[in-house]
């Protein structure tokens, strides 16, 4: 209808705008949208981060109520972490010993603007046991200069104390170690010096106690040193094919006269198979020796110590075993017999010893060659000590 048109036309308009309008709507609803799928990647990624990070770590916000925080954070102080968003962190930290570390957080809050960063350290009660930590608090303040939140950080401090700890142990205990025979060397260089010794054969003794001592001295020295090369990984390691076969033969060489003094049957069973391993000859050598010392000196008269050498083609492995006919070690005692210069109370009185020979073993083996160690004892039965590495291809 022709009269009509001048009133539809701006309607026709109108309804045109509305289209025009819900259809930029739709475009900016579709990229807010698109905007929140992303900022919800982003945050989730965050905690995803923040959960892989080994030390606790909390977020608070200027009310002083958490944002976020680890499952490490949840653990030290025991708070549950999907019900404790928007809680007030003295709340949350309280019990534990916590309390200090919520008044902190808050002072850090109030006073920002003078300081952003502040270490301290705090003791908190951790399964029943105080456990000392590193924390770290942080102002963070957002790009247009407001304060954003403080994130707390606490880092466990147990296991470099008990590390230090070890370090400290382990100077003591070498310098003892270290002393015993520097002593004695002393006292027999003395009594000489002094003209005590009246007669050649009294001197003939003390001049072979102070060579046996300083033999002694020099070996706890190499081993002390040959320990800690490997672990700081100093050595340099000649790893090629060598034939365990001959090693051996010449490890029961040099052990046959120590044998032969006590009246020790030492029996070769070693296969004359030749068996090739990619190892360092010399660190074979000194480990083989070790563990065939052992037996000799833990093995009163009469006893026997056999060296077996097999091949297992189905694992791959050459096996090495010495077994003797000793004294053998209790079971409580098994689990030390690595450790550095841990030395089975019971069996002290059979040989002189420092407890360094089969940690050095140990490193040798399993640090350095891949290997495992063998071990297996009965008390007043014998023990079995051994090794075994891959074959080279
Ligand atoms: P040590 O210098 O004292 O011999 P090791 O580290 O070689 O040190 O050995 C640690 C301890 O393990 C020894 O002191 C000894 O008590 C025990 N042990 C090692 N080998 C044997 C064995 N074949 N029989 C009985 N005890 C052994």
């Amino acid at each position: 209808d022709p009269e009509l048109t001048p009133f539809l036309t701006p309607v026709r308009e109108r309804i045109d705008l509305l289209v025009t309008k819900n259809e930029n709507l739709t475009v900016q609803k579709k990229n807010l949208e698109i905007q929140l799928r992303l900022a919800d990647a982003q945050r989730r990624q965050s905690q995803i981060m923040l959960q892989g990070i080994s030390d606790a770590v909390i977020v608070t916000d200027a009310f002083d109520e958490m944002l976020m925080a680890n499952p490490a954070a949840a653990a030290v102080f025991g708070f549950d972490l999907a019900a404790s968003s928007k809680k007030p962190i003295a709340q949350l930290l309280t019990g534990k010993g916590g309390e200090r570390l919520a008044a902190d957080i808050s002072e850090m809050r109030k006073n920002h603007a003078r300081t952003n960063r502040r270490t301290a350290e705090y003791q908190f009660d951790f399964d029943g046991k105080p456990r000392l930590f590193s924390v770290s608090l942080s102002c963070v303040i957002d790009n247009a200069d407001q304060f954003a939140g403080v994130v707390t950080m606490l880092h466990d401090r147990t296991r470099e104390d008990d590390i230090s700890q070890m370090k400290t142990d382990f100077v003591s205990h070498v310098s003892h170690e270290l002393r015993t025979p520097l002593s004695s060397i002393k006292a027999y260089a003395e009594l000489l010096v002094d003209g005590e010794a009246t007669d050649d054969k009294t001197r003939a003794e003390f001049y072979h106690i102070i060579q046996a001592e300083a033999d002694r001295l020099s070996r706890l020295i190499d081993n002390i040193l040959n320990i800690s090369r490997i672990e700081s990984g100093m050595t340099r390691v000649h790893k090629k094919a060598v034939a365990l076969n001959g090693i051996m033969k010449q490890v029961m060489e040099v052990a046959m006269p120590s044998a032969r003094d006590k009246q020790i049957t030492l029996v070769d069973n070693v296969s004359p198979v030749f068996f090739s391993v990619e190892a360092d000859r010399d660190m074979i050598y000194q480990a083989a020796l070790n563990l065939l010392s052992n037996a000799i000196k833990y093995t009163p008269a009469g006893g026997t110590v056999r060296v077996d050498l097999t091949a297992d083609e189905e694992t791959n492995e050459v096996t090495l075993l010495v077994a003797d006919t000793g004294v053998g070690i209790p079971p409580e005692a098994m689990k030390h017999l690595f450790e550095k210069f841990y030395r089975v109370e019971q069996n002290k009185s059979m040989a002189k010893g420092s407890g360094l020979g089969l940690n050095l073993t140990r490193q040798i083996i399993e640090g350095v060659h891949k290997g495992r160690m063998i071990v297996r004892s009965e008390v007043g039965k014998g023990s079995t000590f051994g090794f075994a590495l891959p074959i080279a291809a």
